[in-house]
């Protein structure tokens, strides 16, 4: 396929809002493209170059990209950054600039797919000195044979900015009609997904070997797996009960997620985003090398430093707050990390994943047996309402953040959070006894004391995860420190929309629109019903339609970006109305 031809796909995908209609071009896409460029495609729709847990970034900076467009227009960089400041994205002034470029001519070399996607690859992997004048030139022959629309997309793509508002379940559902002719082979193509975190390679295997490849796909090492997620309940009964009256309970650690692969020597660890986190924990792939025992594993834990002589932990931001002040080597032998390891999902050629709980958590003590650094969660497994509740209140007294509840007849459910994993947190006074995680959409301008900042709060939205969009929630005004004031309005200024994303649902206008990237945590006092947003928005019975808001929301932690959590990571609609409904009933109980 040659590049223009993609480029009018995502031209046509930016005049719709509607998810059906960006289902229908995309599947038009995928019917045109060969089994050997699909994986291409797909990852230039997501705006990447390939999945996270390879960590390939193309490492180009706007000042890059200004000289890249002077040198294929034959304008200025001073000229180039004119137009930029018109329009606010430099992938507009690219596409003007080339219109009028007096180089124009040389824009007929038809570019394919595959060689845009490989100069890119090209851009990303050259690192070191004088890589940055290889970077712009690189992409400035792009720019040079591009056409003026295709120029555009050329510089949004590597500066991250594509936004076509195409989410993955979107492409799923296309991928599904295109090989299919119907939508319903989209929870097998997830399930795929899922085991691998890799959407090209899934597509790939899809065109390549069809319907078969994909209902037999299985787990792989070094391709990481979508993690499995919690739901939430509030009493030691009501878990119980959700799990057939008896449960293992095990201690909630507050650290990081770590995904470990290991094929003998070689070793690898994933975040909760799949980003390769290897170079970050030293110490614990030091562990896995020399407390694991088994040939091939795949297994999963919690890491967060702790002292074994006092029994301390120290919680996630105290972690990386030391990390940053004293760097790896040192934090690892002042305060060494210990791996809670919670799950097992392969061992020795052996997947793991459809075993119930208690069979992987006895072959999980097994693979660790006799390990010091790396070690199975504390746990019990009771059916006595009164023994998890006691078991609760110890783990708090430890400095915990609360308890996970496992079902034990329950098999590994990768990527998606259901009722076999329940946490049960910490309830602070007078506020929920959740934090959540908010999806910013927007932002105010500052107004009074605020206005020399420029920033005066935010409008974030929850995932719907039903329809694939970001709705509103809430308004956030207080809480921010300056410091998070100046991080927040120097990253939101560069994702800024003309108008409301394609994915977000909203009634109320923020002063900015910015396209859905960033998640903030956010504690409030109450959920309450609220006209203006559209969260869970439904008529009610006097015909009127309400939403669910935030009462009295701020901010949490130092860094106000959670740069560990994707947008699709983002708290729910459907889980906010299940704490809407827990709150109004703990409120009953109380009076
Ligand atoms: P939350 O982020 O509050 O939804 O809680 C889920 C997270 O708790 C998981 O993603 C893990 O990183 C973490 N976690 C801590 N201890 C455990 C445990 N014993 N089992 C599962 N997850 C745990």
């Amino acid at each position: 396929m040659i590049f223009r031809e993609l480029v009018e796909y995502y031209e046509k995908l930016a005049g719709v809002s509607s998810r059906l209609k960006m289902i229908e071009i995309l599947t038009e896409l995928f019917g045109k493209v060969t089994d050997s460029e699909i994986a291409q495609v797909i990852y230039m729709t997501q705006g990447v170059l390939a999945p996270p847990s390879e960590g390939i970034e193309f490492g180009v900076a706007e000042k890059m990209a200004q000289e890249a467009i002077a040198i294929a227009t034959g304008y200025t960089k001073e000229q180039a950054e004119e137009e930029y400041k018109k329009s606010g994205d430099l992938g507009t002034a690219a596409q003007v600039l080339k219109e009028k470029s007096r180089l124009k001519e040389m824009a007929h070399a038809k570019q394919s797919v595959a060689d845009i996607y490989v100069t890119m690859r090209k851009i990303a992997e050259t690192g070191g000195k004088g890589s940055k004048d290889l970077k712009i030139r690189l992409l400035a022959s792009m720019l040079a044979a591009a056409t003026p629309i295709e120029a555009k997309y050329l510089v949004r793509y590597p500066l991250g900015q594509l936004r076509l508002g195409v989410g993955d379940a979107t492409i799923l559902e296309a991928l599904s009609a295109t090989a299919t002719g119907s939508r319903e082979f989209k929870d097998e193509l997830e399930r795929a997904y899922n085991l691998c975190s890799d959407l090209g390679f899934v597509a790939s295997e899809l065109l390549k070997n069809g319907k078969r490849a994909i209902e037999q796909f299985h787990v792989t090492l070094f391709k990481p797996i979508r993690p499995a997620l919690a739901e939430r309940l509030s009493t030691a009964e009501e878990i119980l009960e959700r799990m057939h009256g008896r449960a293992a309970v095990e201690q909630k650690y507050d650290g990081f997620r770590v995904q470990v692969h290991k094929n003998h020597n070689s070793i690898r660890l994933f975040s909760r985003r799949l980003e390769d986190t290897t170079e970050m924990f030293p110490d614990i792939v030091d562990a896995v090398r020399k407390e694991v025992h088994a040939d091939t594993a795949i297994f999963e834990g919690e890491a967060i430093a702790f002292n074994e002589s006092t029994g301390e932990f120290h919680p996630f931001q105290e972690t990386i707050q030391r990390k940053r002040k004293h760097g790896i080597k040192e934090m690892a032998e002042e305060m060494p990390l210990h791996l809670f390891a919670f799950d097992l999902m392969y061992m020795d050629g052996k997947d793991y994943l459809n075993e119930p709980y208690e069979k992987r958590r006895e072959s999980l003590e097994m693979l660790l047996k006799g390990s010091t650094l790396i070690r199975p969660t504390t746990r019990i497994v009771t059916s006595s309402a009164k023994e998890l509740e006691s078991f609760f209140s110890d783990a708090i007294e430890n400095g915990l953040e609360g308890i996970i509840a496992k079902d034990l007849e329950a098999p590994y459910i990768a990527g998606a959070r259901k009722f076999s994993w329940i946490k049960m947190k910490r309830s602070y006074k007078g506020a929920l006894s959740d934090t959540m995680d908010l999806v910013i959409v927007g932002y105010y301008l500052g107004r009074g004391s605020r206005a020399e900042f420029q920033f005066g709060g935010l409008l974030c939205a929850v995932y719907d995860k039903k329809k694939d969009t970001f709705e509103t929630i809430s308004r956030i005004g207080t809480g921010f420190t300056e410091a998070q004031m100046g991080q927040l309005k120097a990253a939101l200024d560069k994702i800024k929309e003309k108008s409301k994303p394609a994915r977000v649902d909203a009634l109320v206008e923020p002063d900015f629109w910015v396209y859905p990237k960033y998640v903030i945590t956010v504690q409030a006092d109450e959920i309450t019903k609220s006209p203006m947003h559209t969260c869970g928005r439904e008529k009610q019975p006097d015909g009127t339609e309400t939403g669910y808001a935030l009462r009295f929301p701020r901010i949490v932690g130092d860094e106000a970006i959670r740069k560990d959590k994707s947008i699709e990571d983002a708290t729910t609609t459907q889980e906010v109305i299940e704490m809407f409904k827990q709150q109004k009933r703990v409120g009953i109980e109380d009076q």
